[in-house]
């Protein structure tokens, strides 16, 4: 049976104190047996000693490198919510801005700059497609009267409702916009003037047949239109100007009436 390693060690340990061998060779040899074995062993418990302390810092730098890790997930999520809310809210903002721009703040029809927008725009797609459009000014009869007899809350109110109606009025890619006063634009893409009559006639007879509220009284308003194609190579403006002359012409003629260009 093999003894074990303290009951060897005692052995070993007795035979050499013993004085009886102290001459003997082979204690020489075994002491210096004895002396290696017991530097072995005290290299090994370093290199452990040394180890574990490697393992723990190991283990603990790994924890705090995962904590921090952790962490920074933390904050870098909640940077890409805050960033999330700050760009809805810019596009929100951007939303509003441009439709407090380009709309007409009575009537929320579009506004002489969206209008502007839209003429330059419609001259650019007119050119490349070889296509046309025609424009409608169209300038309320004696507006003057109605504020002078009503009060300017009655003509606010008038311009309100006769805006309804011609939002009603045109087609789906038409554009009515309020070009200044009592004074609105009609963009009518892809249209030719007699076309352009046919629609803005009718929304004449329904402006005419309005009747505007006045307490107990009900008021009727008429409108007169100038109506110009756009010619090739024309600018916007110089289409407008030829709407404008129309309707000058049919003012001179008596008002609640339409002339083309
Ligand atoms: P005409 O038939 O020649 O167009 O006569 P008119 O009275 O309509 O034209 P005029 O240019 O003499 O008067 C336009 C009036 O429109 C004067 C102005 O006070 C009124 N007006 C313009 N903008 C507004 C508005 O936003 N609200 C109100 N209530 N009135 C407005
Ligand atoms: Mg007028
Ligand atoms: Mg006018």
């Amino acid at each position: 049976m093999k003894p074990d390693q303290s009951e060897l060690e005692a052995v070993i340990k007795r035979f050499l104190a013993d004085p009886d061998y102290r001459d003997h060779p082979v204690t020489h040899v075994l002491g210096q047996l004895w002396q290696q074995h017991r530097e072995l062993l005290n290299r090994m418990e370093r290199i452990t000693r040394v180890s574990d302390v490697y393992q723990s810092l190991a283990r603990e730098r790994e924890m705090s490198l995962s904590e921090r890790f952790d962490k920074q997930l933390r904050q870098l999520e909640k940077v890409a919510r805050i960033s999330d809310r700050y760009q809805h809210m810019m596009r929100d903002l951007n939303l509003a801005l441009r439709e407090a721009s380009t709309r007409d703040s009575l009537t929320g029809i579009a506004n002489r700059r969206l209008l502007v927008e839209r003429l330059k725009a419609e001259v650019e797609r007119s050119e490349r497609q070889q296509h046309t459009f025609s424009v409608a000014m169209i300038d309320i009869d004696y507006f003057k009267l109605v504020n002078d007899q009503y009060g300017h809350e009655v003509g606010d109110t008038a311009l309100i409702e006769i805006t309804r109606v011609m939002e009603a009025e045109v087609r789906e890619y038409d554009l009515c916009g309020r070009w200044g006063g009592e004074e609105f634009l009609i963009l009518l893409p892809e249209t030719d003037v007699a076309t352009a009559a046919g629609v803005i006639e009718r929304m004449r007879d329904n402006i005419r047949t309005l009747a505007i509220r006045v307490g107990e009284q009900t008021l009727s308003l008429t409108v007169s239109a100038g109506l110009a194609q756009h010619a090739a190579g024309e600018s916007y403006s110089e289409t407008i100007k030829r709407a404008d002359t129309a309707l000058l012409a049919a003012k001179r003629g008596g008002r609640d009436r339409c002339e083309m260009a």
